[in-house]
């Protein structure tokens, strides 16, 4: 791309497993493995959540994990870290990644007739534009804010989205 070319002059990979070849389908794994050594350990970022890189959600997402696992492990104390536990903090993180992964397959489809209709009718009414752009940056999914693709999948696909977009902020 004529316009990154410039900004890539200096770039290099941060070590020499950076790198990915070939294709992969998406996939959300079991957060939650017993080791031969009879320990659990939790996973984090990629290797539990892979989404397609068509949203650029991966990187978003894989932070968002830390900090949720992060004030966990705070929380927890002298307690031990085990498997129910473990679970317990992948199943937060899943309440707001969900919505990432919803959001990121629907576009590896045809797009469904609503999504059409919104975009055009949007293109052609700007305070409608302006409530669809509202509703995604700001929608709440549960107690946890939403990211940009949460709002989006719901303003989509969510059954109330027709009279929420109808109703005056
Ligand atoms: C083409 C493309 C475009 C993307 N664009 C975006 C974007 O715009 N925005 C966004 O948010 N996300 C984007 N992503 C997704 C993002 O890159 C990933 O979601 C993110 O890097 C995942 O972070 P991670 O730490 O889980 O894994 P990684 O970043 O893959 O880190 C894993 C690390 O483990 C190391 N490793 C591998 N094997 C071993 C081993 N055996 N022993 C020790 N270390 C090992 C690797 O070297 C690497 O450093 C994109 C992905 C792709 C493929």
């Amino acid at each position: 791309m004529p316009l990154e070319r410039e900004r890539c002059d200096d770039i290099e990979l941060t070590d020499e497993n950076g790198i990915l070849a070939g294709r992969f389908a998406p996939t959300v794994r079991k957060p939650v493995c017993k080791l031969p050594s009879g320990n659990f350990a939790l996973g984090m970022g990629d290797v539990v959540v892979t989404n397609d890189p068509i949203t650029g959600q991966g990187s978003n997402t894989a932070s968002k994990a830390a900090a949720i696992y992060m004030k966990r492990i705070a929380e927890r104390g002298d307690k031990p870290f085990d498997a129910q536990w473990m679970q317990e903090t992948f199943d937060i993180f899943w309440d707001y990644a969900q919505w990432v992964v919803r959001w990121t397959n629907s576009l590896l489809v045809p797009p469904a007739p609503q999504v059409l209709q919104l975009m055009g009718a949007a293109s052609q009414i700007p305070p409608l534009a302006r409530r669809t752009h509202e509703g995604a940056a700001r929608r709440r999914v549960g107690s946890v804010r939403a990211s940009h693709a949460a709002g989006l999948w719901k303003l989509f696909f969510h059954a109330d989205c027709r009279r929420w977009l109808s109703t005056p902020a």
